[in-house]
């Protein structure tokens, strides 16, 4: 969008502290910033607020950096705060100077107190702002008292360094959440002290957990990259969190970044929390799962599939039909792991082993009939020798088109077996031969993933199968 030239550029920023992992109500607080700054042909800054030298780390910072890349969250500018020590000592100077600030000797009550701290000078008056989330709110200072604003001239605090960095940064929109709107008032003090102008303010409600309780960094929240890692995908979860608290108006719940873009609106957001709600974003991650390309849904499942798996020969000619059949299943990638795991997927590549009751199907959709193991290797038999007859690729022409091996063709020829030997019997069987397992994908469609010769390899590994089971019992 362009920026009319008579109107002041947005700029937001993020401004993190790495002491632990950030979460989704962090990460919804960023998304926010950009928004509004992309929306209005802006600037999106992150300030990586690290001067807590004790509970900052690396990794967090490297997560940080990591989550927003994966995100596609891209920022106009980067800062540390840690390298910004010099110009918040220099406006400490200038306040202490003008004696809006004083060096104020203390009484240390406990071990580690300091006899010495830097105080602002509180003019002790009604703070008024208009937040673009909550509406005008005023709060009368006086209460704060002549509050610290540094430990020492070289060891600012958060609030003498936040505002100072907004100011030479050319932050006008402070997005950030609610949790810190009591110090706004005396932030916007500071502010009014040093001759910064006043920003536009939004609070944003906070994020809770399924259990209502306040998702929290110290209570080791997980990193949103875990969701990364579990193959989310990055448009589902900023579509996901955007609606957190904000949504468009209408029926529609799916939308893009470029489209959230278009319709975010800050002064929409709502005032009570939202809660991060696991089986919505499954919901949301699967609708996006089905808006990939084929080619872009298997390039995304192959990173997630058992490795032998993908070694073996059978692999390429199989895994396009596997992505059909589990696309309408998975509701993350990394399901496909636990598939496996539970045995789904194995036998799309691999000839199953065979348990003879399984194949044998129960009484109940057997309706009654008898079956021994023998006849039920009869029926199989008979099933072998008629899909023999349907050719793997160049079909023959019959009545109703060309024949060749599918699902439906296969359909065409088990049908009459199935109506005249029982088609609990007969279809089940079919389906066990071909996947070992009481539950799979029908036969029709595994008859085709597998195609025509292993299907009927393993036809006929079943009907052995069965027959030395009679022969030994
Ligand atoms: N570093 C602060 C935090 O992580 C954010 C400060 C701000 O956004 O003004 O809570």
């Amino acid at each position: 969008m362009n920026n009319p030239e008579n109107k002041e550029q947005i700029i937001t920023r993020f401004a993190p502290s790495p002491t632990g992992y950030l979460h989704a109500g962090n990460y919804r607080t960023a998304l926010y910033a950009y928004f509004v700054a992309r929306k209005n042909g802006g600037k999106f800054l992150l300030r990586i607020e690290d001067t807590d030298r004790e509970r900052s780390e690396k990794q967090y910072e490297a997560n940080i950096f990591e989550t927003l890349e994966w995100l596609g969250l891209e920022f106009d500018g980067m800062e540390r705060q840690s390298d910004r020590v010099a110009n918040h000592k220099a406006y400490l100077e200038k306040l202490i100077k003008e004696d809006k600030a004083y060096i104020s000797k203390e009484t240390p009550v406990k071990e580690g107190d300091r006899a010495e701290v830097i105080r602002f000078r509180n003019p002790n008056k009604v703070v008024t702002f208009t937040d673009l989330v909550r509406g005008e709110i005023s709060v009368d200072t006086t209460d704060l008292g002549d509050f610290v604003i540094a430990k020492s001239i070289d060891d600012p605090v958060f609030h003498l360094a936040v505002v100072v960095d907004d100011y030479e940064m050319g932050v006008n929109h402070v997005i950030r959440g609610e949790d810190h709107i009591p110090n706004t008032p005396r932030h916007i003090l500071i502010m009014e002290a040093v001759g910064a102008p006043i920003p536009k303010f939004a609070h944003l409600p906070i994020v809770l957990a399924q259990d209502r309780t306040k998702l929290s960094k110290r209570k080791g929240a997980l990193p949103l990259t875990d969701y990364r890692d579990r193959g989310y995908l990055p448009e589902a979860m900023i579509n996901y969190m955007a609606m957190i608290g904000w949504n468009p108006g209408g029926e529609q719940d799916i939308f893009t970044k470029d489209e959230i873009i278009d319709l975010f609106d800050i002064t929409k957001v709502q005032k009570g929390g939202g809660i991060f709600d696991d089986v919505k974003l499954k919901w949301v991650n699967r609708e996006h799962m089905l808006k990939l390309s084929p080619e872009e849904y298997k390039k995304n499942l192959e990173t997630f599939m058992p490795e032998h798996l993908s070694t073996l020969d059978t692999y390429k000619p199989r895994i396009d039909s596997v992505c059909t059949i589990v696309r309408d299943r998975l509701e993350y990638f990394k399901q496909i792991q636990e598939m496996y795991d539970e045995g789904d997927i194995e036998y799309f590549f691999v000839a199953p082993l065979y348990d003879a009751d399984i194949l044998l199907c129960s009484e109940k959709m057997r309706k009654g009939k008898d079956l021994t193991h023998a006849g039920l290797a009869k029926i199989l038999a008979t099933c072998k020798l008629e899909l023999e007859k349907l050719p793997e690729e160049k079909g023959e022409f019959v009545e109703g088109g060309e024949v060749k091996w599918n699902k439906e063709s296969v359909k065409n020829v088990l049908w009459p077996i199935a109506e005249s030997e029982g088609r609990g019997i007969v279809l089940w069987a079919v389906r066990v031969a071909l996947s070992g397992k009481e539950k799979s994908p029908d036969p029709f469609i595994l008859a085709e993933t597998i195609g025509r010769d292993e299907t009927l390899a393993r036809i006929q590994r079943a009907e052995t199968f069965l027959k030395e089971k009679t022969i030994v019992s």
